[in-house]
Formats: C-alpha cells, structure tokens, sequence
C-alpha cells in the first residue's frame, strides 16, 4: 500500500496544485503516494448544502459545522482506518521536522482543513484531531498549509529522493539548521567559495560544515541550540 493522503476541503480544486509538480508530483505520477481531495461541502444535508454557521456567543464570521465536517472525517477514514487525522490551525502544535518523520513512516494522513473563524470544537474533540500549526500567522485558509504540511512529509517517502543520504545532513536533522552550498564558479562577482570546498579534504569539509551548521543555529535559532544544548551558557564557554 502506498503513502496515502485524504485532504478534507471546500476547495478540492486546489488540489494538488504545488504537489503535482516537481519531487512531489513525480512521486505522485509514480504511485509512491496517493492523494484525494475530497469536498466537505459534499457531505453537507441540507438543500443549500450549507457548511457554516454563525458562531454561538456571537462575533464575526462563520464556523464550520461538526455534523458536516464528521461525516466527511469519517468518510476519509473508512478509505484508511490506520491513518492519524489532523486539523490544521494556527493554534496547533508547532509543526515540525520530527512530526513530519513521524506522518511519514505511517499510512499516511487524513488532513482537514478550515475555512472561515475554524472548525467547531467539539468535532476536534470527538475525532480526537491532532491540531497543527504551520507558523505564528494567519491564512485566510488550511489548504496552503495542508500543501506545506504533504511536501514535507512527500520527500520523506522511500524513493521520492534523488540520492539515498539528501534528507540525511539537511536542517533539522541532527538539529541544526543547515551549513551553507556553494557551487561554480569559485569566484563570481568578487566573492570567492570558502577555499576549504575546494581543497578536497573530506574530513576538513566535514569540520567546516559542522562548524558553520552550529554557528549558524546558534545565532538565528537560540531555542533549537538551547535544546540541543540544555546548559547553554556552558556551551557557549565551552565551545568559545
Ligand atoms: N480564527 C482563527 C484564529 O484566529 O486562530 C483563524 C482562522 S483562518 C482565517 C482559517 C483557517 O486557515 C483555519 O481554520 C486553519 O485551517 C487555517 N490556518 C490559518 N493559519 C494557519 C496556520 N498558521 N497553520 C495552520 N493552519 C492555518
């Protein structure tokens, strides 16, 4: 059985959109995953097939009714029993490299999107949703995050690489963010590739990546060298 993702949405047409290009949409035309967007309005009973309604205790917008939005979980379900469900909103656990690992060593993810103010709890509740986050900001809707969420779990896919080690050394990892890439020409426009890329000597590229991979997250990411390094301040001494 391949990877197997089900995006609940009003907007299937969206689908897949970025994901049926490049990594992702190769491995699709190859069958190393399979996606459904499936229409949540579909599962809709009333004659205006309506979604929405106003939220209880007033304010603005419209929340995504749980009748609808269970009955559309559980259709995605029935097609893929073993896979976890998530809701996406910016309220979620942050999401990040070590969740996605976990997505994708699974069947896949059934992946519900929301429109409008959000979703009404409760069905969060009763279908015991994982809510992700995809930053500290605001889309107007889940699908472009549904799509940021599938990239990242899509590459992880076996074969969906290029070459076997490419996830192996990236950021995140081994915990840090990523050293720099160069490539030819060794000099453009007065700026050279650091001599030791060029020098040949594996394990002095190996020291200088490591090197610049630590410097790097210490000064843009505090709080993943802090995690990496629970006493930071004797890190810091230590490696000063
Ligand atoms: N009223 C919500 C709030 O203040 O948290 C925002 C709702 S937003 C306009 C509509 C939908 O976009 C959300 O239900 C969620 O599915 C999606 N969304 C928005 N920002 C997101 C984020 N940072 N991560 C994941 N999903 C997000």
């Amino acid at each position: 059985m391949n990877w197997h993702a089900s995006v609940l949405t009003l907007f299937p047409e969206m689908f897949p959109g970025p994901l049926g290009h490049s990594l992702a949409g190769k491995a699709l035309r190859e069958s190393r995953w399979a996606l459904d967007a499936i229409d949540i309005r579909g599962f809709a009973t009333d004659r205006h097939r309506s979604v929405d309604d106003t939220p209880c205790g007033g304010g603005a917008g419209m929340v995504l009714r749980p009748d609808v939005v269970d009955a559309a979980v559980g259709a995605a379900l029935a097609a893929g029993p073993d896979r976890p469900a998530v809701v996406l909103t910016p309220r979620g656990t942050p999401l990040d490299q070590s969740t996605v690992r976990r997505l994708a060593e699974g069947a896949g993810v059934v992946v519900l999107c929301g429109r409008f103010e959000g979703i009404d709890q409760r069905v969060i509740e009763a279908r015991n949703l994982q809510e992700i986050s995809i930053g500290d900001y605001v889309l107007s809707g889940g699908e472009p995050a549904a799509m940021v969420l599938l990239d990242a779990c899509v590459r992880l896919l076996p074969g969906v690489m290029g070459a076997a080690d490419s996830a192996v050394e990236e950021s995140f990892s081994g915990g840090l963010l990523e050293y720099p890439h160069y490539t030819r020409p060794a000099e453009w426009n007065g700026r050279a590739v650091p001599p030791v890329l060029l020098s040949g000597h594996h394990a002095e590229i190996a020291r200088w990546r490591r090197a610049e991979a630590e410097r790097i997250t210490r000064e843009r990411r505090p709080d993943l060298w802090a995690r990496l390094h629970p006493n930071a301040a004797e890190a810091g001494a230590m490696d000063g």
